[in-house]
């Protein structure tokens, strides 16, 4: 029997072609370029292994982001861990209106409630240095996530564990909150499918209706807000009406909705 090469592995029937370059990129620390060059070398033993043991978990179902430790967002590698919700595509429409707040405004006060793995916070933090940024989480395993993510990509922040405004000192005031909170309703069955099976199972889902954590945040950021500040929220494909009546329950004004690029209305937020 010859060899494996390296491009049996490359064209490993059981993967998605891309998931299998992603996996050989991965153990082979090299390019896509350089691997397309060497594919016809044969594959040492032990890359060989390595590669079977991520493939193994991949088959399994793990995502993608878990089993290579790592996900862009922004224009930036974050590493991901299961404790910790993976980055998503949509997100990146909360830190684009985030971003549009904090135009005018440089050294704002800036509040991430439920950073997980800091995505939205040091994306944020990266784009305007000189924003105070604050970041939370119930989850001590995240903030560490967090930390790293912060410390390894040179974003300067505070962290702070807790539920909620409950992380943060009384009286301090933010000119922009944002929070991308778990908003599945406990009952969508796509939480047992997919890359949900293996995400933090709280950072999907209030386990009740979905909104929840949504109007607590609402309810209680207008306390928060220093005059004229903004709260922007991440929510599910059908709650903008819902989590709009929120923000404006609270007394926030100007509420407004902004789509995602698949043209879902995807945020919410209001201004003090
Ligand atoms: N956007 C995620 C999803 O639908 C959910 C993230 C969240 O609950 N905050 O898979």
């Amino acid at each position: 029997m010859s060899a494996v090469q390296i491009r049996d592995l490359l064209q490993d029937g059981r993967l998605p072609r891309l998931e299998a370059r992603m996996l050989v990129e991965r153990v082979w620390q090299r390019s896509r370029a350089w691997l397309l060059a060497h594919d016809d070398e044969p594959a040492e033993p032990a890359l060989c292994a390595a590669y079977e043991a991520l493939a193994q978990r991949r088959l399994a179902g793990e995502p993608m982001a878990y089993v290579l430790g790592e996900r862009e967002f922004m224009g930036h590698v974050f590493a991901v861990s299961p404790a910790v919700l993976i980055p998503r595509p949509d997100t990146e429409t909360l830190v684009e209106a985030a971003l549009a707040f904090l135009a005018g405004r440089p050294a704002a006060r800036v509040l991430d409630l439920g950073t997980g793995s800091g995505a939205i916070a040091i994306s944020i933090a990266l784009a305007c240095p000189q924003a105070e940024v604050t970041a939370t989480d119930l989850s001590a395993d995240a903030l560490a996530v967090a930390r790293a993510n912060a410390g390894r990509l040179g974003a300067s922040l505070t962290l702070a564990q807790g539920s909620w405004f409950e992380a943060l000192a009384p009286g301090q005031k933010y000119d922009l909150i944002v929070s991308n909170p778990p908003y599945i309703h406990g009952d969508d069955h796509h939480l047992s499918q997919g890359d949900l099976r293996f995400e933090p199972p709280g950072a999907l889902s209030d386990g009740a209706d979905g909104l929840s954590a949504l109007a607590e945040i609402a309810a209680q950021a207008p306390r928060w807000l220093a005059p004229g500040g903004a709260l922007w929220c991440e929510h599910g494909w059908d709650q903008a009406g819902a989590v709009r009546a929120l923000l404006q329950a609270s007394g926030l004004k100007n509420v407004e909705s902004r789509r995602d690029l698949g043209g879902i209305e995807r945020i919410s937020g209001g201004f003090l």
